[in-house]
Order: structure tokens, then C-alpha cells, then sequence
């Protein structure tokens, strides 16, 4: 009979994969004019160096509907389906160096990473666009960081690689995000002209046991292949000393500070890091 445990189960799973769908549908939806609506902002998440010092801050997505704080996680993908990450990829673009500006202004040079979808990166439109915002806000090109994700070297390296080197002439510098997740292999490593590696937050939450020896694997392969290393997602102190051991130059994560509305306590911030840093 249609009465057995199966049937069930799978009326369950069906339930489920409805109620997806139509949560896609609906955010799918309200992310049409959600530009338009001003429902998005960028936070900001310092990064600092060993003594402390904060020396770049990474630009991270914000989306308000309805009373709700969407993550980024999730309609990211989204708006990669629909193509709306082009659209919205540059208004990030523009209000983080627009902060940048005001940074560099008030407190010198500290730099600004902005995460950069393969789909935006794919656009003929790229390359021009980002020299035409820190022409705009008379950015020295390497304040501003793009951070890709591995699976970006995967194909079409010539026209990657040409792109990258476009942008490096500026003074752009390139970061792999999430490190050690995707598929990359160490020759796609080599190839591609890279200025830093974000170890993922998922090594450095088990660096006291697995965590450790890929963290030191990768420091290795920047002094041969000259990048320098990010280490994410940070939350203990025990954490941060075993980086340091490792001889990681920098770190971000909650321990330090968690995301900000705006990097305007940014001189209080510094003194009270480095006041930390020094007991
Ligand atoms: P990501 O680029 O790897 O950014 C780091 C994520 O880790 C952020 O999550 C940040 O809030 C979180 N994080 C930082 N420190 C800690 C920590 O100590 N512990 C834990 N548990 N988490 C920490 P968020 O803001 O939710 O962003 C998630 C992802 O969404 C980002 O990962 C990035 O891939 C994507 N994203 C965010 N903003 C943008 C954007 O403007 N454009 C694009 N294309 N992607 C974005
Ligand atoms: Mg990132
Ligand atoms: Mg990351
Ligand atoms: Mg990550």
C-alpha cells in the first residue's frame, strides 16, 4: 500500500524542496528592486597585522527585507543566477571605495578588500569599470583589493590572467578567498600571479588539530610562489598564537573585531588593539 515509511519520508523531502523553491521564488523576486529600495549596505571587517594594527578592511554585503537581515550566503547565489550580481556588484564596488577615499584621507594607507564574483569578473565591462571608480576617487590602485575564489583559475586561464595583470598594472591587488575549499590545484597556484591567499576560516577553526599543518603548508608556498597569507575567521586567542607561530602576517576574525557599520572608529579601534596586543 501507499502506506509504508517511503512514501512518507518522501512526502517530507517533497515539503521541503517546495518550501525552497518558493523561498527562492519570493527573495528572487524582491531582489529586483531591492537596489532601487536602498536595502543594501556594506559592513566592514577589519584586518590587522601582528602587532595589532589594523591594515585593510574587507567590504562585506548587507540586504534588509522585510525586518529580516537576508545572508549574503544566500542571495548572493541568487542574484549569480539572474545576472543581478553585475548591476549590484558595481554599486559594492562604489560605496567600498568610496569609503576607501574617506580612509585614506583621514588615517593614510590602509587598504580595501572587495569580494568579486566570477560572474562580475566575466564581464567584458570589468576591467574598465574598476579603473574608471579609483579614478573617480583618486585611489592609489593598491589600497584596493579584489578577492576571487580559486575556482576562478579553473578555466580559461589566458583570459583570466590577462584580466588580473590589466588590473595589477594599476596597482590592484588580487587575494584568493576561502582558500583550501574549492578544487585549485598547486600548478594552478603557481600559474596565476596572485598577491594573497585568505586561508579558509575552516582551517583555523580546527588548527589546534588538522588545521595546523595545512596552515604551515601554505605559509611555505608563499615564500617560493611570493604571496602573502590572510588568515580568516579567527575567534580565540589560542587560535591567533598558533598563527602567529606559523609566522601568518595577517588575521581577521571576531576575536579581533566583527564585522562594522563604518570604519569610522577606526583610530579608536587601533589604539585599543594595540593596547591589547601589547599585554
Ligand atoms: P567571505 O568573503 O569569506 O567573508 C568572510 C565571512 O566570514 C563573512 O561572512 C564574515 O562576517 C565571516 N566572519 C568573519 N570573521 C569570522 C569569525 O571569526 N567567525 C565566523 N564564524 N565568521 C566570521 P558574511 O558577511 O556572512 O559573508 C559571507 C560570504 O558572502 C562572504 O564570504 C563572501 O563570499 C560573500 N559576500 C559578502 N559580501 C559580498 C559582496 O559584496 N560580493 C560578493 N560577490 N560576495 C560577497
Ligand atoms: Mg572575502
Ligand atoms: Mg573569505
Ligand atoms: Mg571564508
Amino acid at each position: 500500500s501507499q502506506k509504508g515509511k517511503y512514501p512518507e519520508r518522501l512526502a517530507f523531502y517533497n515539503l521541503d524542496l517546495e518550501r525552497n523553491l518558493r523561498r527562492k521564488m519570493t527573495l528572487n523576486e524582491a531582489l529586483k528592486g531591492a537596489l532601487e529600495r536602498n536595502e543594501f549596505r556594506l559592513m566592514y571587517q577589519p584586518i590587522v597585522d601582528t602587532t595589532g594594527q589594523i591594515v585593510s578592511f574587507e567590504a562585506l554585503m548587507r540586504w534588509r527585507y522585510r525586518e529580516q537581515e537576508i545572508s549574503p550566503v544566500e542571495f548572493i547565489p541568487l542574484m549569480e543566477q539572474s545576472g543581478r550580481i553585475n548591476q549590484v556588484g558595481k554599486w559594492v564596488l562604489e560605496e567600498a571605495c568610496r569609503t576607501l577615499a574617506q580612509i585614506h584621507q583621514q588615517h593614510g594607507n590602509i587598504c580595501m578588500c572587495v569580494n568579486i564574483s566570477l560572474i562580475q569578473f566575466y564581464d567584458k565591462g570589468f576591467v574598465n569599470n574598476v579603473k574608471q571608480v579609483i579614478e573617480r576617487y583618486a585611489i592609489p590602485g593598491h589600497l584596493l583589493h579584489l578577492e576571487v575564489t580559486e575556482s576562478l583559475f579553473q578555466s580559461e586561464q589566458t583570459m583570466i590572467n590577462e584580466k588580473v595583470s590589466q588590473l595589477q598594472q594599476h596597482g590592484v591587488k588580487f587575494s584568493v578567498d576561502d582558500f583550501g575549499t574549492g578544487y585549485s590545484s598547486l600548478s594552478v597556484i603557481q600559474n596565476m600571479n596572485i598577491d594573497y591567499i585568505k586561508i579558509d576560516r575552516s582551517f583555523i577553526q580546527h588548527i589546534e588539530q588538522k588545521g595546523l599543518s595545512i596552515v604551515r603548508a601554505v605559509m611555505n608556498m608563499s615564500h617560493s610562489l611570493n604571496f602573502s597569507v590572510i588568515a580568516e575567521g579567527v575567534e580565540t586567542e589560542k587560535q591567533r598564537q598558533l598563527l602567529e607561530q606559523c609566522g601568518i602576517p595577517y588575521m581577521q576574525g571576531y576575536y579581533f573585531s566583527r564585522p562594522l557599520e563604518h570604519p569610522g572608529a577606526l583610530a579608536y579601534l587601533n589604539t585599543a588593539m594595540v593596547q591589547e596586543s601589547s599585554h
